[in-house]
């Protein structure tokens, strides 16, 4: 088995994908106390209904430190109720809005101006912020040489041997920030995720019409196992 390097998936899965401007989002359109609100709001729902909360709370409340602090908790309540477990999360929220502004003058972007080490660990000490969220913040937000790590990343990275399979979150952090040049873990990133969505999916793996299966034992083993099987 051929072993595969940072370069190789780079190369092979651009080809295979095509990454466009439009897949580099600068988050311009969103604050970054926008996303953190989102994350909390995520949490133990989809993705639609934090969207469809988000854009709730957006045209009812607003989404600034500020109107977040200033609202009554029971509006609050009501503005994210869609998104369920409301009592903790507005709880949550109005915590966040404290810190961010109590401690950042209610400008959370300042956070992203500190070297990476300290921004990270700053940022995963408000409520609400582990270190995926803190990553894609300072990855997208800030610029900073970090791997953010979600559930494909994590998948296509074990599947490919880039990672052990009981590795942690940091574990497969610093192992992915070895694998790629750091100038790439943006591209790594969204390339590694489309190509989760896409083909590397959690079940029934596309493999036969993988670019990377030459170098994939999860991926030959797979196929072998259903072939057998046929
Ligand atoms: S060969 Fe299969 S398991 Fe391996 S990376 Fe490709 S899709 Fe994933």
């Amino acid at each position: 088995m051929k072993k595969i390097d940072g370069e190789t998936i780079l190369r092979k899965l651009g080809e295979a994908i095509g990454l466009d401007e439009e897949s580099f989002p600068p988050l311009s359109s969103r604050s970054v106390f926008e996303m953190l609100v989102a994350t909390v709001l995520s949490q133990n729902t989809s993705d639609k209904n934090t969207a469809r909360t988000v854009r709730g709370l957006r045209e009812t409340i607003g989404i600034t430190p500020e109107s977040i602090y200033n609202a009554g908790l029971r509006e609050l309540k009501s503005a994210i109720r869609s998104s369920g477990l409301y009592n903790v999360k507005a709880r949550v929220l109005k915590k966040l809005a404290r810190i961010v502004i109590k401690n950042y003058g209610g400008n959370i972007e300042r956070v992203l101006e500190k070297p990476l080490d300290e921004a990270r660990r700053e940022l995963m000490s408000l409520p609400g912020v582990g270190p995926k969220t803190a990553d894609v913040m300072l990855l997208f937000a800030g610029g900073k040489k970090t791997f953010p790590i979600d559930t494909h990343v994590f998948r296509v990275s074990r599947r490919l041997g880039l990672i052990g399979l009981r590795d942690g979150y940091e574990e497969a952090r610093e192992k992915l920030m070895k694998t790629f040049p750091p100038d790439s873990y943006l591209e790594a990133h969204l390339l590694l995720i489309e190509h989760g969505r896409k083909t590397c999916r959690a079940k029934k793996p596309l493999c036969r019409r993988c670019v990377l299966l030459e170098y994939c034992s999860f991926g030959q083993i797979f196929l072998k196992g259903k072939s057998e099987k046929a």
